[in-house]
Protein backbone atom coordinates (compact mmCIF):
# COMPACT_ATOMS: atom_id res chain seq x y z
CA UNK A 1 0.00 0.00 0.00
CA UNK A 2 1.78 3.57 -0.89
CA UNK A 3 3.10 5.60 1.74
CA UNK A 4 1.21 9.04 0.68
CA UNK A 5 -2.23 8.82 0.23
CA UNK A 6 -2.42 12.68 -1.61
CA UNK A 7 -3.74 13.20 -4.72
CA UNK A 8 -2.15 11.71 -8.14
CA UNK A 9 -1.03 13.60 -10.66
CA UNK A 10 -4.07 13.60 -13.64
CA UNK A 11 -2.96 10.72 -16.02
CA UNK A 12 0.40 9.90 -14.71
CA UNK A 13 0.94 6.21 -14.32
CA UNK A 14 4.02 4.69 -13.25
CA UNK A 15 5.19 1.19 -12.89
CA UNK A 16 8.18 2.12 -10.11
CA UNK A 17 6.44 0.14 -7.29
CA UNK A 18 9.63 0.91 -5.23
CA UNK A 19 9.35 4.74 -5.01
CA UNK A 20 7.41 6.01 -1.93
CA UNK A 21 5.38 8.13 -4.39
CA UNK A 22 3.91 5.24 -6.16
CA UNK A 23 0.32 4.18 -5.31
CA UNK A 24 -1.33 0.61 -5.03
CA UNK A 25 -3.14 1.29 -8.55
CA UNK A 26 0.42 2.19 -9.81
CA UNK A 27 -0.21 6.44 -10.41
CA UNK A 28 1.91 8.74 -8.71
CA UNK A 29 1.36 10.72 -5.81
CA UNK A 30 3.95 13.47 -6.04
CA UNK A 31 3.37 16.96 -5.96
CA UNK A 32 5.05 17.34 -9.13
CA UNK A 33 7.90 14.99 -10.87
CA UNK A 34 10.71 16.17 -12.31
CA UNK A 35 12.34 14.42 -15.83
CA UNK A 36 15.81 14.59 -16.00
CA UNK A 37 18.48 14.14 -19.08
CA UNK A 38 19.17 17.48 -20.97
CA UNK A 39 20.36 15.08 -23.37
CA UNK A 40 17.81 12.58 -24.06
CA UNK A 41 17.55 11.13 -27.30
CA UNK A 42 15.35 8.03 -26.16
CA UNK A 43 13.37 6.45 -23.19
CA UNK A 44 16.20 4.82 -21.89
CA UNK A 45 17.86 8.18 -21.76
CA UNK A 46 15.34 9.63 -19.13
CA UNK A 47 14.55 9.59 -15.06
CA UNK A 48 12.36 10.28 -12.85
CA UNK A 49 14.71 13.03 -10.60
CA UNK A 50 11.80 12.58 -8.04
CA UNK A 51 11.98 8.71 -7.00
CA UNK A 52 12.79 8.27 -3.45
CA UNK A 53 12.92 4.83 -2.27
CA UNK A 54 10.21 3.94 0.29
CA UNK A 55 11.69 4.16 3.85
CA UNK A 56 14.66 6.50 2.63
CA UNK A 57 13.66 9.88 2.38
S1 LIG B 1 8.05 10.19 -8.29
FE1 LIG B 1 8.66 9.38 -10.29
S2 LIG B 1 9.26 7.25 -9.93
FE2 LIG B 1 8.08 7.94 -8.15
S3 LIG B 1 5.95 7.32 -8.58
FE3 LIG B 1 6.21 9.44 -9.32
S4 LIG B 1 6.76 9.24 -11.48
FE4 LIG B 1 7.10 7.24 -10.51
Amino acid sequence: MSEHKGDTIPCVGCEVTGCKYNTIDRRCCATEIHVRSEKAENKGETYCSTFCPRGCC
